[in-house]
């Protein structure tokens, strides 16, 4: 569409403030309205993608149908907006860098020197427009990462700049900053915000719109103080108080008339409100539920949650949903042992183990497992949670000593989970896992047949390694058999227990498509198996 808008979302003052969550708020908005909306995140760093991260540096690596590896912040974006992503949503300096010194070695700038400007900023704009143009998408949103000020930043800064210039009212810049509390004098402080705006304009841009992340209500007089300080109407001056859940912060942006103000600033009309009916009937749902379910989350990075963005919040769809509050317990895989499972899970209605990649942590997954499978908890395995399943399993009934994935020992006698055909000859690490959406066909009757309530489904997958199909006869024999594959790799995609209340093992990340108003059909059923008596 040639007269796509464009909406920028910076930040300053401090980072984590919640730009992820603004732009898929006022996307959500744009989108209740009748406008194809999309969001892109822009990151700073060097990293080609996120996938070569560790998640504590950046929490989970999100995948997108079309197989890239992105920012978490595309998670929320689908979450939000129920509308898949795919990689031009997720672009970082790396990959910006790359392209253009790939260029650069094509010839394709011969007899020029390749610069910052115009060469890198041109670039990001490429990138930017892309969806706009290739996708067709009403308005981009693009959220720069980072924050106003920092050297890594400015080149994007300056593609803002220019991109201002060229398309005047067709694009716009809101700028998320924090007004802190200072409790000892009890008062909200402006002057970061003036600093920070201060900092955007020494670039060139002004910003439109501009959205103060607080803690106490805003007084019509600070309002004003920063619309005067800053050269915005007093419109423009939103207010984004601290709320229970992300959820409600589409709500809270429209009170605020965010995309009012928003839609008026890039001359489209404002029809009127959107009620949001479904949405706010899960706001309601989620607000209401009395009774817990408690789910114990097995993993080795739960010292930050955010590397389990998205089960946990595929847990709180379920659970909402259901009915119930989801109680998740983070329980670190490495302090659990035979001694002290019974103490640490013997609360939880449905146990969950989670992704995850190298020998670390293994062995108290595979104690959870065990737990679950004969205590006959609900339990659901995703990816390495459900090569643990099979290694358990493999070890404890089948009686295979030492049964092992070949990722953590290349020599096992028995090697159930085993490295994928197509990878043997792969050395690269980034982007070279099977990744992205791949078929799966259900087995009849199984507790993922009945979930899906359909005999074929597609998930997204990222992993290396695989079941191995040299042993599935005498895993079925024994009580462990496949309930979903892939019909053209032959690729076992679900291994399930059917003696058991509710044991699902699933290679790939149910949980990546699980969204506000569409929870996904595996977490449902997992917690209803986790409240069933
Ligand atoms: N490390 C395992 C593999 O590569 C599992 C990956 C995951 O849990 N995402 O197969």
């Amino acid at each position: 569409m040639p007269d796509t808008r464009y909406v920028f979302v910076t930040g300053g003052v401090a980072s984590s403030l919640g730009k992820g969550i603004i732009s898929a708020s006022l996307a959500k908005l744009l989108q209740a309205r009748g406008y194809s909306v999309t969001i892109q995140k822009l990151d700073p760093y060097l990293n080609v993608d996120p996938g070569t991260l560790n998640p504590y540096e950046h929490g989970e690596c999100y995948v997108t149908e079309d197989g890239a590896e992105t920012d978490l912040d595309l998670g929320h974006y689908e979450r939000f907006l129920n509308v898949p992503t795919s990689q031009a949503n997720n672009v970082t300096t790396g990959r910006i860098y790359q392209n253009v010194i790939n260029k650069e070695r094509k010839g394709d700038y011969l007899g020029k020197t390749v610069q910052i400007i115009p060469h890198i900023t041109d670039e990001i704009k490429r990138n930017i427009k892309l969806l706009g143009t290739k996708h067709k998408f009403d308005v981009v949103i693009t959220e720069i990462g980072g924050t106003v000020g920092d050297i890594e930043s400015l080149p994007y800064v300056e593609a803002v700049r220019q991109m201002k210039w060229e398309l005047g009212n067709r694009a716009m810049v809101i700028h998320l900053t924090l007004v802190p509390y200072l409790k000892a004098s009890g008062e909200l402080k402006t002057k970061p915000t003036q600093h920070s705006v201060k900092a955007l304009l020494e670039t060139g841009v002004q910003p439109d719109v501009l959205v103060l992340r607080t803690e106490q209500e805003l007084s019509p007089d600070i309002r004003k103080k920063v619309a005067l300080f800053c050269n915005v109407d007093n419109k423009s001056v939103i207010q984004s108080i601290d709320v229970p859940t992300i959820y409600e912060v589409p709500v809270k942006m429209q009170e605020e008339g965010l995309d009012e103000t928003v839609l008026n600033k890039l001359q489209l009309p404002a029809n009127k409100k959107p009620e949001l009916k479904e949405w706010k009937a899960f706001l309601t749902k989620l607000k209401n539920a009395k009774k817990e379910v408690k789910i114990g989350l097995v993993g080795k990075y739960v010292e930050l949650a955010d590397a389990y963005k998205s089960i946990i919040e595929a847990l709180i769809h379920a659970a909402t949903y259901n009915d119930r509050k989801a109680k998740i317990e983070l329980i670190h895989s490495e302090s659990l042992n035979n001694e002290n499972v019974a103490e640490k899970l013997k609360e939880m209605d449905g146990i969950l183990v989670a992704p995850g990649f190298g020998h670390r942590g293994i062995d108290g997954k595979l104690v959870a497992v065990k737990y679950a499978r004969e205590n006959n908890i609900p339990f659901l395995g995703i990816c390495l949670g459900m090569q643990c399943a099979v290694i358990e399993f493999a070890r404890d009934v089948l009686k295979y000593d030492n049964a092992n994935s070949r990722e953590m020992d290349h020599s096992t006698p028995y090697p159930v989970i085993d490295l994928m055909e197509d990878q043997k000859n792969v050395t690269d690490m980034g982007g070279t896992m099977r990744l992205g959406a791949y078929d799966c066909t259900l087995t009849k009757n199984t507790n993922s047949h009945k979930a899906y309530a359909s005999e074929h489904t597609k998930e997204r997958h990222r992993h290396r390694y695989e079941f191995n199909n040299e042993y599935l006869k005498a895993f079925e024999a024994a009580g462990m058999k496949p309930a979903g594959c892939n019909q053209e790799t032959g690729l076992v995609e679900i291994m399930e227990i059917p003696s058991h209340k509710w044991f699902v093992g699933v290679q790939f990340h149910p949980e990546y498509s699980s969204t506000v108003l569409k929870p996904h059909p595996i977490f449902m059923a997992f917690i209803r198996a986790a409240i069933s008596e």
